[in-house]
């Protein structure tokens, strides 16, 4: 017979029958029931061995990690939260896994432990169950834009633009170190290099988005993105996936709507499809709690906190708005928030985007016309003159998760701008032809793929919910 996975047999009802199952062995209990994983469910299938009829020579084999094939036969469980299990009739052990020399053990192990192994984590039930709602996660943002008739649009993994100008993007190179070409003055020849210029790695898809949105109305990237910024927090990646979608026709107004609407489609649908893997991260959540002192532990539990973001509007308001709420905010010394914030003008820190959204209004913000000072040039500038058209969604326990805003499409007023912040028109052309040539008003906003994943499974790192993380000094595999 052919092998099932365990996830479709549980799901298929089936009770009775011949089956062939394989996977990895997570426990084999008094020499005869394994409890059997493969990766498609949290739920482990249990299999009993006729230990008696059993090679001893083969039972030692059976060890937590192995990977072994079953043939069986099904039967219904009398055992607690399962169904049927799998009466062995042939047992085969595909891969040996010495205990003595695997670093993993069936307790439950720390984080820390698990990051410092992190080629072997997926084996468990935690990240397991991550990376199953992370595939559902971007799964569900394909089909939300699919229905609505945008356009999956492949931006340069590889380009010349450093959208923001911050000097945080890699650069791409042929040049072998040792030999740099140098121009008569000195400087370093790009003209010699594979592309004939300097070119980095994306920091981000916008730019080149805006060409696609101009012609096909609505598109979306959704793709790998660089950054080398010291990203030591638990917030940042040097490598994160970011979903950025780019319409035509769209304000501010209907750019927020779209936001909203998005995170609420994939939170519900990871709500709906990965149910198990959520009541299960939430139980994990719920034991960390507890080790926490009453008065620090979170008020809602994990899927609350997920069915709470779906039933409910997001707060709206505008920067200045928020400013005087942080002004008038008592400081709560315990949790160290620093307040007041210097004044308008500045960014929001962390602690203040937190103080918001966690104590404040206790829901899901947006903010919106930020100080253009603060914000990129490409974004439209309000009739106030010191406003831009921006928005920030800031998240429970996360902050920011997107940044976005209404584009300008104003040539002479991003021309100005563009000079005053002494950004090169030149490398730009191609960006500044399409306020040249049928410039219409349009809007977009980048979504942080792993901040989106962060706060669906509750997790408190962002290096656990990317399969392979890069970050500072860290980029072996
Ligand atoms: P932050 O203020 O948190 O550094 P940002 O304002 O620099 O973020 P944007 O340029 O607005 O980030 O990028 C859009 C989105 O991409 C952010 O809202 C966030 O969700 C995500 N993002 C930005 N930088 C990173 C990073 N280094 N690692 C993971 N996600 C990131
Ligand atoms: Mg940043
Ligand atoms: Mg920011
Ligand atoms: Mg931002």
């Amino acid at each position: 017979s052919q092998r099932i996975k365990i996830k479709a047999l549980l799901e298929s009802g089936r009770t009775s029958g011949d089956i062939l199952v394989k996977g990895w062995v997570r426990a084999f209990r008094q020499n005869r029931f394994i409890a059997l994983n493969d990766g498609s469910t949290n739920s482990n299938l249990q299999i009993v061995v006729d230990f008696e009829n059993t090679d001893p020579a083969l039972l030692k084999r059976i060890t937590f990690g192995a990977a072994v094939s079953i043939t069986g036969t099904l039967a219904p469980s009398l055992g607690q939260g399962q169904s049927v299990e799998v009466i062995a009739t042939q047992i085969e052990v595909l891969g040996d896994c010495n205990p003595d020399e695997f670093p993993l053990q069936p307790k439950k192990q720390s984080l820390e432990f698990l990051r410092e192994n992190a080629h072997l984590r997926f084996r468990t039930n935690t990240f397991g169950a991550i990376f199953r709602v992370r595939n559902t996660l971007s799964f569900a943002v394909h089909q939300f834009f699919q229905e609505k008739g945008f356009v999956y649009l492949h931006t340069p993994i590889i380009t010349q633009s450093d959208a923001e100008g911050a000097g945080e993007a890699f650069h791409v190179t042929n040049f072998d170190f040792e030999k740099i070409p140098r121009t008569d003055t000195g400087e370093v020849d790009y003209k010699q290099d594979f592309f004939g210029r300097s070119t980095n790695l994306t920091v981000s898809g916008q730019l080149e988005g805006e060409l696609g949105a101009m012609a096909l109305s609505d598109i979306y990237t959704f793709g790998p993105t660089f950054r080398a910024e010291n990203s030591n927090t638990t917030r940042h990646l040097a490598e994160f996936w970011m979903i950025e979608p780019e319409m035509a026709f769209y304000d501010l107004n209907d750019n927020a709507n779209l936001a909203e609407e998005l995170l609420k489609y994939v939170i519900n649908y990871a709500l709906d499809k990965n149910k198990e893997d959520l009541e299960f991260l939430n139980q994990r959540l719920q034991e960390e709690e507890k080790q926490k002192p009453q008065n620090e532990r979170a008020e809602l539990s994990l899927l609350e906190k997920l069915q709470f973001c779906l039933d409910n509007e997001f707060e709206r308001l505008t920067y200045t708005e928020a400013i005087e709420i942080l002004r008038n905010s008592t400081p709560n010394k315990k949790k160290k928030f620093v307040y007041p914030v210097e004044g308008w003008g500045t960014d929001l820190q962390s602690e203040h985007e937190r103080y918001l959204v966690e104590k404040h209004f206790k829901k899901p913000v947006i903010l919106t016309d930020y100080p253009k000072e603060i914000k990129s040039f490409y974004m439209r500038q309000n009739d106030d003159g010191k406003t831009v058209a921006a928005m920030d969604i800031l998240f429970p326990g996360i902050g920011e998760i997107i940044g976005g805003s209404q584009r300008e499409e104003r040539l002479d007023k991003l021309e100005t701008r563009m000079d005053e912040i002494g950004i090169p028109k030149d490398e730009l052309w191609w960006y500044l032809d399409t306020r040249r040539f049928g410039a219409c008003p349009h809007a977009g906003f980048g979504l942080g793929f792993e901040r989106l994943v962060l706060f669906v499974t509750g997790m408190g790192n962002i290096r656990d919910v990317i399969p392979f993380p890069r970050f500072p000094k860290n980029a072996e595999f």
